[in-house]
């Protein structure tokens, strides 16, 4: 991709969907340009996953489609996994803050992240463009229109009737972490126990005395079982890689066991691992991750999702045949996420505004098919698509170049990098002990020029 930086020439009416970290800022990089901006939220609140609910849904495996959606996916404990300095907006920084509700500690729990996007909301004005509890149920394509503009159909909390209006783009950023992936068990249905996925857990008490499946190996699956093996009675890890270091490490607990993936489960409650060894158990708890879900989506099928694959995406954002009037924000996964987000929000508003060209469709679709290629000759599994660990440098790097602004930090890099290796050294306490002082001494002096 190679920057073309023009003057802005459009000023387009946008519909951003979700007011969650992506949304907004989504937002605010889109008013920066000159876009008329709406922000559809179908929550009372901004902040998305990071509002915490108590409330889990009804059925523990999300599976039920009567089912009321929670959106949040958070556990109470839930501390954040990166460093507050890392993991803030690029120019607007998660520093610590004073005051009574404020957690001024380097991974903060989630309320302190919320704070943080509130006070992200009322810095840059973002409440005026947000419409609260109404969900967009529809977005399509205005058939008579060539220039490819979107009906978008909402409704408000307990309104029937619908309201419809006709944006020159959308952006989704409605998330992905609410629709759970479950993991297929041959012999479930007669297993006798109880079954839910991460997306429902919220304290560990359910789990006392109990004998615990936890299928997983993500951080969220390291968190967890920590947290319950110091109730359950025995907490059995299935996971893909027995030899996962992040796993390994946990064996400072008692009762606590790797397995390789479930092979069965049985009437008689046993649950069998492919290893052969098996193990009677009360709970299968799935920490086995989410899929994209964009249920208002009628893109005439341009756009689809399989097998946890969004596309066909353009550098993860665009689809080839309808950009840029339909964007898609914080589809890459195993990143740094909020300054991933500003990086896609701004090239997503040059481009509307014209600052920044796109290539033609066909090298788009060329890309895309060629990206395919390599992945699946690496032997990406499909599902892995939009898994960007491997490249996330070039990644940030590429958007930013798109748009003229800095590269990403190299202290941010460094930083993630010494984090995740505090994690597979130390998972217990990676949060509260580090040696990394002179990279939060770099990330403050970067700071200043943000924080008057
Ligand atoms: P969301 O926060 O999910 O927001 C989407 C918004 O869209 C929601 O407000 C929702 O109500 C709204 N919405 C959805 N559909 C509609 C609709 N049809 N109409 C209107 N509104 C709609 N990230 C980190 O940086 N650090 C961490 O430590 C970290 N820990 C995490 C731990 C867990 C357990 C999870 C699940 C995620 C974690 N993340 C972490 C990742 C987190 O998801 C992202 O940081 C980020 O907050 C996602 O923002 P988002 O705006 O893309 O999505």
């Amino acid at each position: 991709m190679q920057p073309q930086i023009a003057p802005s020439k459009n000023s387009y009416k946008v519909a951003v969907i979700g007011a969650g970290a992506s949304g907004l800022v989504a937002a605010r990089e889109l008013r920066r340009e000159d876009h008329q901006v709406v922000v559809f939220e179908r929550n009372n609140r901004i902040g998305g996953v990071w509002v915490y609910d108590r409330t889990i849904e009804s059925d523990p495996l999300s599976i039920d489609p009567s089912r009321t959606i929670v959106h949040t996916s958070l556990y109470d404990s839930l501390r954040t996994n990166l460093p507050r300095e890392a993991m803030g907006f690029r120019d607007y920084p998660f520093v610590a803050k004073d005051g009574k509700q404020r957690d001024t500690r380097r991974f903060p729990g989630h309320k302190e992240v919320l704070h943080y996007l509130e006070d992200f909301t009322s810095e840059f004005k973002l409440s005026e463009l947000i419409r609260f509890e109404t969900e967009v149920v529809h977005v399509g394509l205005v058939e008579e229109e060539a220039e490819g503009k979107w009906i978008v159909r909402s409704r408000g909390k307990n309104i029937i009737v619908e309201d419809e209006e006709v944006y020159d783009a959308v952006v989704v950023c409605n998330g992905h972490n609410t629709k759970p992936c479950v993991a297929e068990i041959p012999g479930i249905d007669v297993w006798p126990g109880k079954q839910l996925h991460s997306h429902n857990y919220r304290v560990p008490e359910l789990f006392s005395n109990k004998v615990v499946v936890l299928i997983g190996s993500s951080m969220s699956a390291v968190d967890i079982s920590r947290e319950i093996a110091r109730v359950a009675k025995e907490v059995h890890i299935s996971s893909r890689s027995v030899t996962n270091k992040l796993l390994t490490n946990h064996f400072d607990f008692n009762y606590l066991w790797l397995h390789s993936m479930v092979k069965s489960a049985h009437e008689d409650g046993s649950v069998v691992f492919e290893d052969g060894s098996s193990v009677t158990a009360d709970v299968i708890l799935h920490c086995t991750g989410y899929t994209y879900d964009f249920p208002f989506l009628d893109s005439c099928s341009i756009v689809n999702v399989d097998d946890n694959r969004v596309g066909p995406l353009y550098k993860h954002v665009f689809p080839p045949q309808l950009a840029p009037s339909i964007s898609f924000i914080g589809i890459p996964w195993k990143v740094v996420p909020f300054p991933l987000y500003e990086l896609q929000s701004k090239w997503v508003a040059h481009i509307l505004s014209g600052k920044v060209s796109l290539p033609s469709q066909e090298n788009m679709m060329s890309d895309v098919q060629a990206f395919y290629s390599k992945f699946e000759a690496d032997g990406g599994p499909k599902r892995y698509t939009h898994n960007v660990v491997d490249y996330q440098f070039e990644y940030y790097d590429c958007l930013a170049a798109q748009c003229g602004v800095p590269l990403p930090e190299e202290w941010r890099n460094q930083m993630l990098f010494a984090t995740m290796m505090r994690l597979v050294a130390q998972p217990e306490t990676y949060r509260d002990e580090w040696e990394d002082e002179n990279l939060i001494l770099q990330a403050h002096e970067d700071f200043a020029q943000y924080i008057p």
